[in-house]
């Protein structure tokens, strides 16, 4: 028998590893399995070189439990070990600056595994002791059992074992009885080696008897060893991809497709990315695709190290490439990782563009729920939104779709400004913007549906790709100034009819919570509607990116803003101008000229002041003055007003058009639209 120490600079590393390594100590099976893995397929490796010339066998890995015994062990039947094998392996552990860096990393047990090249040792995190018996396939090799209790020394004796490979023997220690359970292994198994590359056992297949389970003869398979991903893709049906899908997301709907990837240059690089069906609210479930090392499950939290976007897809990516081991800051600090990730990013806008033209009608089918994919990776990726600006899709109301190259020519003609601007208009709601949409479907205009949970962010991207591009929602104008292709907006009223109408209707509006309106005047056609209310398109785009923000920020505080327009050629309302002009100007016309009398009188004294370079003498007499004549005026019109039910009745009717006339307000409005019949 030999003892030795093991060659760690770091006097008790053992400790360590157990007392920092604590939040990760479930992976010790995979690193367990893995090397198991590595050696049963080195030697099918050396088999097919003819370099092995015995008989391989079954090459099976076995985790077994024996809770009687409190070990848990891992056999595998692959090139195994001789003395020398352990101590260049096993016993030397190139292990420099051990403390500082364990210092240093001390949250990531992973990336301290992965950079010390630890695999081995992180048994050591849930066992007293542990024993290797192992013999390898070199011939006339003498098998040896190696054993450690936790210090950093070691025992190695010469046994007697028959068959080829590796027993690794874990005897657990107290706190983590855990690990004898077959039910927590099976789990750990089924998180980890699911996919691994050779068959790995572990316990028995059960069968129902007598009412209950019991083990049958059968050894259980854990793993399938040939997962889909590692298929060519010429080789599998659309009912391949499903089942497989449905294996890694139990209980989701079909997805709408998928991406099979495989590439081999410049790096390796296979999987099969999902696109599931995202209902239009935005209660994504992130983190669905898992990263393989060569199907050795690595993790799930794949932020940062698959493009953003993608992390709306469901599936898996399986790389070499993909550092094993290590924690997930350095996954995405990681060069090779980013390149791996645009790379992603490239081959699935590649797909997508593929799709696009092969079968566009299909495509466009699809185009409703891939759209927020698409949309998300536009506006998360630059490189993406190149590609994507290609197969990119946008609806109008009556549902045709159009590339934004085909848009642009399509309303080019008839919707570009006075200043050279292509004016694309849209609505969000079918139903509640339908006069406005009608109305600018009416002039000839064509309307843009964008409804999506992204839309807004997408108008404002593509408004800052395109230029000379603008979006315009329909209701946020009437139909004549959403494309204001001429100066001229000379409604034709006087400066007193302007003044008293501008009262007439303000106060007639209802009181509507945390809403203003402003009155402006359009001379539009006889035929259009008496008013029409509508929001501007600057305030209402900042109200909804702000209602976005958690807290909604200053914007989110202003209270709505619409603007009423008062079509002065409607008929009714020309009468309304009439008759209030000729009721109230001689009353309202003395009052006005004597306002102003008093402004030119302070502007004067203001002016005079100033030529003299003397302070601005005290007008505040004069100002209350005005103030007090502008509140007679404007109660004079209120009274008027008040007496008009048809004021009210032409601005309820533009109110109720945009869904703000409710409560009572709109019960008044319908009890006066009966008196008025
Ligand atoms: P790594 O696997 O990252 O190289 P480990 O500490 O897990 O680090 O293993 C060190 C080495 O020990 C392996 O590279 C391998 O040569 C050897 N080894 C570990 N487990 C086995 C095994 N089951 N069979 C044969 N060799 C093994």
């Amino acid at each position: 028998m030999a003892t030795g120490k093991i060659g760690v600079t770091t006097e008790n590393i053992f400790p360590i590893i157990k007392k920092f390594l604590y939040s990760d100590h479930e992976i010790f099976l995979r690193e367990l399995v893995s090397n198991a893995i590595d050696a049963t397929q080195k030697l099918k490796t050396l088999s097919s070189f003819g370099e092995f010339k015995g008989e391989l066998g079954e090459m099976n890995v076995k985790v077994s439990v024996d809770k009687n015994a409190g070990t848990l062990t891992i056999s595998d039947h692959g090139i195994g070990m001789d003395a020398d094998d352990i101590n260049k392996y096993i016993n030397q552990i190139a292990f420099s600056g051990a403390e500082e860096f364990l210092a240093k990393y001390k949250d990531t047990a992973n990336s301290i595994i992965g950079h010390f090249g630890l695999g081995f040792y992180s048994a050591f995190m849930v066992s007293k002791k542990v024993v290797i018996k192992s013999l390898s396939y070199k011939e006339g090799a003498k098998a040896v059992e190696w054993s450690c209790d936790g210090s950093p020394e070691f025992e190695m004796k010469e046994i007697e074992k028959a068959e080829r490979g590796t027993d690794v023997i874990l005897y657990i220690d107290d706190d983590n009885k855990e690990f004898l359970e077959q039910t927590r292994i099976d789990t750990l198994l089924k998180k980890y080696c699911r996919f691994l590359p050779v068959p790995v056992i572990s316990g028995k297949e059960q069968e129902w008897k007598d009412g209950k389970y019991v083990d049958t003869d059968k050894d259980k398979i854990v793993n399938s060893s040939e997962p889909l991903w590692t298929k060519k893709p010429t080789e599998l049906t659309d009912a391949d991809y499903l089942k497989f899908y449905h294996e890694l997301m139990p209980g989701n709907e079909d997805p709408m497709f998928w991406i099979h990837l495989n590439v081999d240059y410049p790096f390796t690089l296979t999987g099969i990315l999902y696109f599931p069906k995202i209902r239009n609210n935005f209660d994504v479930q992130k983190n669905r695709i898992q990263l393989y090392c060569n199907q050795v499950y690595v993790t799930d939290q794949v932020e940062g190290v698959v493009p953003e976007f993608m992390t709306l897809m469901q599936g898996v990516i399986d790389s070499p490439d993909i550092p094993l081991n290590v924690s997930r800051s350095y996954l995405q600090a990681d060069r090779q990782v980013k390149r791996i990730s645009s790379y992603i990013s490239k081959k699935v806008a590649e797909k997508l563009d593929k799709m696009f033209k092969d079968d566009r009608k299909s495509f466009e089918e699809k185009w409703d729920d891939i759209k927020i994919f698409i949309e998300y990776g536009m506006l998360t990726d630059e490189k993406f939104y190149e590609s994507a600006k290609n197969f990119f899709l946008l609806k109008d109301v009556n549902d045709t779709y159009y590339t934004l190259e085909e848009y642009h020519k399509l309303v080019e003609a008839e919707q570009t400004d006075k200043d050279n601007t292509v004016i694309y208009l849209y609505a969000t709601d079918k139903t509640a913007q339908y006069t406005y949409i009608k109305a600018a479907e009416d002039k000839g205009y064509n309307v843009l549906l964008m409804d999506g949970q992204l839309d807004p962010h997408i108008v404002g991207l593509l408004e800052q790709k395109n230029e000379k591009t603008r979006f315009v929602r329909v209701d946020s104008d009437i139909p004549e100034r959403l494309i204001v292709k001429s100066d001229s907006t000379d409604a034709g009223l006087s400066p007193l009819q302007t003044d008293v109408m501008s009262t007439v209707i303000k106060t007639q509006i209802p009181e509507i919570e945390k809403t203003n309106f402003i009155v402006s005047f359009a001379a539009l056609k006889e035929t259009d509607a008496p008013a029409t209310v509508t929001q501007n398109e600057f305030m209402r785009r900042m109200k909804e990116m702000a209602a976005m923000q958690p807290g909604g920020g200053f914007y989110g505080e202003l209270p709505d803003s619409y603007e009423i327009i008062v079509n002065t050629n409607q008929p009714v309302v020309k009468k309304i101008v009439e008759l209030a002009t000729t009721s109230l100007e001689n009353e309202v016309a003395p009052i006005r000229s004597e306002i102003e009398t008093l402004n030119n009188e302070m502007t004067e004294a203001r002016k005079a002041a100033t030529d003299k370079k003397e302070a601005t003498p005290d007008l505040s007499e004069k100002e209350n003055k005005v103030s007090d004549l502008r509140k007679q005026e404007e109660g004079i019109i209120k009274k008027y007003a008040d007496g008009q039910p048809k004021v009210r009745q032409i601005i309820d009717l533009a109110l109720l058009q945009s869904q703000l006339l409710k409560g009572e307000s709109l019960n008044a409005f319908i009890k006066r639209s009966v008196e008025l019949l």
